[in-house]
């Protein structure tokens, strides 16, 4: 319950109160309330973008890995999304952490409540970063992080010079052509390349103790897994003829937010079909977009337009839209995944500022909504590559200060973010989400192991 709140709002007040409520299938009368409060605070079209991320949509995430893949243990790909309540709700719900530099490694280990990847790094995080610096790799001795990944030979005598106790898991080369973000034209030691590789590990006297591998993110074709831990099967056997006992197999990530069992259905089967449970192999995952994805939503604000929507009426399939709106936000900043994660975000208003327009708040139906115009919506620096849609569908009336709203922005944005431009990143706040069980048990997590997080805002 939001009484309208008097002046002066704080801007986070104004976005707490305003924003995450849009998540949760407010009303239409709750929404144009919090539309008007948002409205009223005449500093708040002026500022950043902002995110507002759900902590229960990450918890949700657990409950669905758990449910399918219960024997897999799931080490979040911390590069995905530091966010350091994320990090924080995962540590608490004992996940191990997939760090790929000191940097990564340091968050985990500097987690101010004790968790299973800080009191036990050796058995809970994985450096899997296949060419590591060697300041890093003495960095990962001096921790007790010593699960780390290679896939050359030189990586194997810079390890067995720097860290020759670490336990070592090779990485394998698998078929990414099924998926959005490919790796394997850069890791991934080809099936080929593996006895003489372990090989060479066995003449250093090093440890190896198992497998990985990564389909590449964004993966589509369940088959790409079943495939992988064959392959995985064959390396194991290759192992075990030069004297190796493997015990580990981490099938990577890939893992995305719509497909998520039908990946994990095929693969769930193929892991207990090649390596039954009883052959005690520990299987972990390294899953990143699969627990941060929807969990974030970005608002930014148009701050510029050129072309009017007027001038453009039949217009509909011309290839370049006249209407170019410029917002706040841009690919030097959260939208870098259109860069360099094959992202294609989708926008929404969120607000329009018109009053007119809120009088009778018909969100739904108004006018301005029901007829949309192609456009093109750019960043707010002066490069011409800072284009984040060359062509989007979008709302005809829409005008200088009006928001919009972008969903399913949490894997891969924030983390690569810069500032080019003097443009700031843009800020999160947080939501444990709506009154349900998950929002509950969250709330109860985080106040245990965030509580500097004041600001939290617990909706409803
Ligand atoms: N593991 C490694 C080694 C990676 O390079 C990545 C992504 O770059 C991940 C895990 C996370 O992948 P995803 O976000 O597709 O789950």
């Amino acid at each position: 319950s939001h009484s309208a709140s008097p002046a002066p709002l704080d801007r986070q007040k104004c976005v707490y109160e305003s924003l995450p409520n849009l998540y949760h299938g407010s009303t239409e009368s709750q929404l144009a309330k919090q539309i008007k409060l948002l409205e009223s605070h005449k500093d708040f079209a002026e500022e950043n973008p902002f995110f507002v991320a759900d902590i229960s949509s990450v918890y949700k995430q657990h409950i669905r890995w758990k449910n399918e893949l219960p024997r897999i243990e799931p080490f979040f790909a911390v590069k995905c999304n530091p966010d350091p309540y994320v990090i924080r709700l995962l540590a608490a719900l004992g996940l191990g952490f997939d760090c790929a530099s000191q940097a990564e490694i340091n968050t985990i280990l500097s987690l101010p409540t004790s968790c299973p990847a800080t009191e036990d790094p050796s058995n809970n995080i994985i450096f899997a970063n296949p060419c590591k610096a060697a300041s890093m790799v003495k960095f990962a001795r001096r921790n007790q992080v010593k699960m780390m990944t290679f896939d050359n030979t030189d990586e194997l005598h810079k390890i067995a010079k720097l860290y020759p106790s670490a336990q070592l898991v090779i990485r394998i080369l698998t078929d990414d052509s099924k998926s959005v973000c490919r790796f394997g034209i850069k890791f991934g030691a080809p099936l080929d390349a593996v006895p003489h590789l372990l090989k060479t590990a066995k003449d250093l006297s090093l440890n190896v103790i198992g497998v990985s591998f990564h389909v590449g993110s964004g993966c589509y074709d369940p088959q790409s897994y079943v495939d992988a831990i064959q392959r995985s099967k064959k390396t194991f056997e290759v192992g075990e003829s030069l004297g190796y006992k493997f015990n580990l197999l981490d099938v990577g990530g890939g893992f995305g937010h719509d497909n998520f069992e039908l990946l994990a259905r095929s693969l769930g089967p193929a892991v207990d079909e090649y390596f039954p449970a009883e052959t005690g192999v520990r299987v972990i995952a390294e899953p990143g977009r699969f627990y941060v994805h929807d969990a974030f939503s970005l608002a930014t604000n148009i701050i510029a337009k050129r072309g009017s929507a007027d001038d453009i009426d039949e217009d509909m399939d011309d290839q370049s839209p006249k209407v170019m709106y410029y917002q706040n936000d841009g690919v030097y900043g959260a939208f870098n995944c259109v860069m360099f994660d094959h992202a294609e975000p989708k926008a929404r208003p969120l607000t329009v500022q018109s009053q007119l327009v809120l009088e009778d708040v018909q969100l739904n139906e108004r006018k301005v909504d029901s007829e949309e115009i192609s456009c093109s919506i750019w960043g707010p620096t002066c490069d011409s590559l800072d284009c984040v849609m060359k062509s989007h569908k979008l709302a005809k009336g829409l005008q200088v200060g009006d928001w919009l709203r972008w969903d399913e922005m949490g894997a891969y944005t924030i983390c690569a973010a810069s500032t080019f431009n003097g443009f700031s990143r843009a800020d999160v706040h947080y939501t444990s989400g709506a009154d349900s069980m998950e929002a509950q048990e969250v709330r109860r997590i985080l106040q245990q192991t965030a509580p500097d997080l004041q600001g939290l805002i617990m909706y409803p």
